[in-house]
């Protein structure tokens, strides 16, 4: 079985120019052969922002780029037709599509309403400023351009909890409608972190839990995608969408693949999430990507032994997705916390060459981000083509040092030749013992990666003596004995139109 390898296939600042998805669908099978099975697309339905809305301040979601709404009919990555062609093609090389579902809020009312409301603190969702006042909100969506093709719901101020904005007294806050309570269960941050931005959909209202079953029903119809990534999870009330994936799974005839964003760097809350929704999706791995942030900024001092304790991957590995950067933490972003180059190659071999988690590349990495000059992790190809030939089997870990640390893979009955041994430091150079197995008794290893020149000779208990240099990562596995190169020669040939 091949391992999963998950790309999410865009990063905040791509061409504002329709193109999006027929680049999707022109390097659908680049991506396969570049050792990608499963693709995170962004969400694709009208946003408030039109062409330049990467799509998370939702306007229409029975608007995939086909009618005349926020300035334009195509979204930022194209047309309806262009996306399901794309997903289409995606499928149709192997790709599993994960879509992006984005249900916590809307933005872009087509009309303002008069509603009561009670401010509430910033930092304590609880705890009201004021009495009731009268404010006016932008709730009603009755988005004349689609003139009720697919369903002729309309939205108003009764399907969703609150807002931030007064547009009478042109004047910010948290606003809480009257007779709306803020979810019973959302993460603890501000007290109740329900209210995002926009207006914030009530889950406890039965009319906005039908409407967003009906558009998840058209949508699978529409689209039919292999999974789903959830967006904004702990804003939402923790019972919604184990309810909502039971009703998409039930609809679908399948139990598809979900994963969840809850960013929170404490282990503690996305445990208590997965055991609330009965481990119904996987979440982002956000502790592990704080880790390898602060291993990537602490000069060397940082404990390398540990790194993956108090991480998903660790507590429950069946349902994390590891990653090391996404659109949200890139430059510039809300939760910018980008990591820097010099760590990525370790980052990455720590998601993409060990057993558990699903890893999930970022496009910006794998590519490169020209707005902000961000240049693509050229270690990925390699690593990308080790992960699937060389990650298999059991696996041994030597996190037993402050810097140098590694684990070895020792192959399977598919993969007998698979044995590989991962080595990486935050601080100095240095290098381990470590074992592959007896039956490499004899074999010599070397670097896949190029980074290191050395030649390892594999003694009879199976082990070797494994360096690496500093601030760096080696993948050492067995020299062909055919001399048909290195996977990182044959990869930059592969790679040469891989841009
Ligand atoms: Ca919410």
């Amino acid at each position: 079985m091949k391992n999963q390898t998950m790309m999410q296939y865009f990063e905040w600042y791509l061409p504002e120019d329709g193109s999006f998805w027929r680049r999707c669908r022109e390097q659908a099978q680049a991506l396969k052969d570049a050792g990608v099975n499963m693709v995170w697309l962004p969400p694709a339905y009208k946003g408030a922002g039109g062409k330049s809305s990467v799509g998370y301040d939702v306007y229409d979601t029975y608007d995939l780029g086909e009618f005349d709404q926020k300035g334009g009919i195509a979204t930022k990555y194209g047309t309806r037709e262009e996306y399901t062609a794309a997903v289409k093609e995606l499928q149709a090389q192997g790709i599993a599509v994960l879509t992006d579902i984005v249900l916590n809020q809307m933005m872009g009312a087509d009309e303002t309403e008069e509603v009561t409301a009670v401010e509430d603190q910033s930092c304590n969702r609880e705890q009201p400023l004021s009495g009731a006042q009268q404010i006016r909100v932008w709730s009603k969506f009755t988005f004349p351009g689609r003139s009720g093709k697919y369903s002729a719901y309309q939205w108003s101020a009764a399907n969703f909890s609150g807002t931030d904005w007064d547009e009478a007294a042109k004047r910010k806050g948290i606003f809480c409608f009257a007779g709306k309570t803020w979810n019973r269960e959302t993460d603890p941050e501000n007290v109740n972190y329900d209210y995002l931005m926009g207006v914030d959909l009530d889950t406890d209202c039965p009319e906005t839990v039908k409407a967003v079953t009906d558009w998840g029903k058209w949508y699978l119809d529409t689209v039919r995608p292999d999974g789903m990534r959830l967006d904004a999870v702990k804003h939402i009330s923790f019972d919604f969408y184990r309810e909502w994936l039971k009703n998409m799974r039930a609809y679908a005839g399948r139990n598809f693949f979900a994963v969840g964003e809850y960013w929170a760097s404490d282990l503690q809350r996305l445990l208590h999430y997965l055991d609330v929704t009965e481990n119904s999706m996987a979440l982002f791995d956000v502790p592990l990507h704080f880790k390898f942030l602060q291993a990537a900024t602490s000069n060397g001092q940082f404990d390398m032994g540990s790194l993956f304790e108090n991480t998903l991957v660790k507590a429950r590995p069946e349902q994390a997705v590891t990653f090391v950067d996404n659109h949200d933490t890139q430059p510039g972003q809300a939760l910018s916390s980008f990591i820097p180059a010099w760590f990525k190659p370790i980052a990455y071999a720590l998601i993409l060459l060990r057993k558990d988690g699903i890893p999930c590349v970022f496009y910006g990495d794998y590519y490169g981000i020209a707005h902000d000059n961000v240049p693509r992790t050229a270690e990925l190809d390699v690593l990308l083509k080790l992960r699937q030939s060389h990650a298999h089997g059991g696996q041994i870990d030597y996190f037993d040092h402050a810097s140098v640390v590694g684990f070895t893979r020792t192959g399977d009955m598919e993969h007998p030749d698979a044995a590989m041994a991962v080595l990486v430091t935050d601080s100095d150079a240095g290098s381990k013992r470590m074992k592959v197995g007896e039956q490499c008794a004899g074999s010599v290893f070397y670097d896949a990666l190029g980074h290191h020149p050395a030649l390892v000779t594999i003694d009879g208990e199976g082990c070797g003596e494994f360096p690496v240099n500093g601030g760096s990562v080696s993948v050492w596995i067995r020299q062909p004995e055919d001399g048909t190169g290195s996977p990182s020669e044959r990869a930059n040939n592969e790679g040469a139109d891989n841009s």
